[in-house]
């Protein structure tokens, strides 16, 4: 199956336009059955220097390219994802296990992020504004920051790629690249695409390797002038402490705790289907993934019967087989610490309704699959209340009033992802005003972000920056403040006004 798809079997570096080797590799593994996919490059420094090297002269032309022609490899670029979509998807279950369904979405993701980034080519809007003198002119305009560098997770290999790559493109950087060592399949194919789309040499860099060598280069080097990040809070921390003490502009992407909340007058039905979409879909491996149930407790029981009765239903397998509605875990590190997890909430008192355990059947062999499991009469400050699981594992907390939802929701360091289900107008206002998370969904799960909305989180979610949406383009640009004085004389700001 990997060989009909992909077309190697050892995936290589692209810089400066050339696919090239590195010193060593290691091998990409299928979540759902432990074979091994393809190798993949493990660079070091040098590679980073080459990729960085060629960025730097590549990049003084990109910035001189008009950018609506800049725009025109995008909208090449998105052609060509929508021509491969199916072949793609399938690329992105062997290599990250999200069932079929939801690698279409996900490939989808980065269609809608080509088009609507093309489209900032002719936008890109600065202002113009009155000047306070006579015969002068002023007006803001972005200008590209030059190289910039983007370091993604697993558990979106192409996604988040597009939100940070496709805006940094467009306005008029160089990139460099490094995705995730479990996932680089969708990166070796979204380089070949933005090549094939007519990206001129060295604009876009793909250096594979482990975080800890490549990763750690491109955020120590003195000619990459921002870093977007996406992966855990405990490395995006050093990340933003070293590029801090460079005074390197660094945008954070992280995890989540993020909450649905059912209210007692709530669609229950429709809540139901809101929180198995959000809590089990990718297995909980999502940072929007649903892991809290915020629930009054006048509805509580009627609502723990129909989760179970859903849970019963699921389809756990192989993502590739359409039948399968939860895949499997991304490593043993990850399902590891989910069990961990599932003892910690037994020794808190937390009531373990259904799963906990980890599936190791026949057919299960070789993969690492967990049953989605739901914990009742969790209290908020467990530590399952507070702390990012990533996986299949809601946390149930019942609460007596709307008042106290909020607060539930509130009281946890991360601020992504938040949503309630009622069908009170009023209590929709007021809890769009207070969910303290950069994501407020009513009446819907956690998940399902689009493109075209900026993406992020409050609190230890990340630093204040956003991925996607038009916003996504002040990681990439720095503000440009242009003063034109026709006069012919020299005037003087807040001085020569009277
Ligand atoms: P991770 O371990 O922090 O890894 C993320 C990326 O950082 C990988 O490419 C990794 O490389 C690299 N990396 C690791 N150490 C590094 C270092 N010292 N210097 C530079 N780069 C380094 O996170 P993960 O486990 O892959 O991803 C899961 C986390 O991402 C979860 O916490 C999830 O909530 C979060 N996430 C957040 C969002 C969001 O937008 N808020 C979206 C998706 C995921 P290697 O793995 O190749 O070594």
């Amino acid at each position: 199956m990997a060989q009909s798809l992909i077309e190697t079997e050892k995936l290589t570096n692209f810089i400066n336009g050339e696919w090239v080797e590195a010193a060593d590799t290691t091998e990409v593994i299928n979540p759902a059955n432990g074979e091994t996919i393809v190798q993949v490059p493990l660079s070091d420094e040098r590679d980073v220097n080459r990729a960085v090297d060629a960025a730097k002269q590549a990049q003084k032309e990109w910035a001189l390219v008009p950018a609506p022609q800049r725009a025109e490899v995008l909208f090449k670029a998105g052609q060509l994802l929508k021509e491969r979509k199916e072949r793609l998807a399938r690329l992105l279950t062997m290599e990250n296990g999200k069932v079929l369904e939801e690698a279409r979405g996900e490939v989808q993701e980065g269609i809608d992020m080509a088009f609507y980034m093309a489209g900032e080519g002719r936008r890109l809007f600065g202002h113009t504004t009155p000047a306070e003198l006579p015969n002068k002119f002023s007006m803001s305009q972005r200008a590209p920051v030059g190289v910039v560098g983007i370091i993604t997770p697993w558990n979106f290999p192409i996604a988040i790629a597009t939100w940070k790559s496709f805006p940094a493109i467009v306005a008029g950087n160089a990139v460099i690249w490094k995705p995730a060592t479990e996932t680089p399949i969708l990166a070796y194919e979204l380089a070949k695409i933005l090549e094939e789309a007519g990206l001129p040499n060295g604009v876009l860099n793909v250096v594979f390797g482990k975080g800890s060598a490549v990763g750690d280069v491109m955020v120590h080097h003195g000619d990459i002038r921002v870093i977007s990040f996406t992966g855990s809070n405990e490395t995006g921390r050093n990340i933003a402490s070293e590029c801090g003490r460079q005074l390197k502009k660094v945008s954070l992407e992280m995890g989540g705790k993020n909450a649905i909340t059912v209210m007692d007058d709530a669609d229950l039905d429709l809540a139901v289907e809101g929180i198995i979409w959000s809590a089990y879909g990718t297995s909980g491996q999502r940072c929007t993934a649903a892991s809290r149930v915020i629930v009054h407790e006048d509805v509580k029981q009627q609502l723990e019967e129909r989760l179970l009765v859903e849970i019963e239903k699921l389809t756990i397998g192989d993502g590739l087989d359409e039948a399968n509605k939860v895949g499997p875990i991304i490593n043993k590190a990850g399902l590891e610490k989910i069990q961990n997890y599932i003892q910690i909430g037994r020794e808190e008192g937390a009531n373990l309704l259904a799963g906990g355990y980890v599936l190791d059947d026949e057919q299960y062999a070789n993969g690492h699959y967990f049953a989605p499991t739901l914990f009742t009469d969790c209290t908020p400050d467990m530590r399952i209340s507070q702390e990012e699981i990533f996986g299949p594992v809601i946390s149930l907390v019942p609460v007596k009033s709307f008042e106290e939802a909020i607060q539930v929701n509130n009281g946890v360091s991360f601020g992504l992802s938040s949503s309630i289900f009622t069908t009170d107008a009023n209590r929709v206002f007021k809890a769009q005003r207070d969910l303290d998370t950069g994501i407020v969904y009513v009446n819907a799960g956690t998940t399902g972000a689009e493109i075209h909305l900026p993406f992020g989180g409050t609190k230890g979610t990340g630093n204040g920056h956003r991925d996607s949406g038009v916003q996504a383009l002040d990681v990439f640009t720095e503000w440009k403040a242009v003063y034109i004085d026709y006069s012919g004389k020299l005037q003087r700001a807040q001085i020569d006004t009277e």
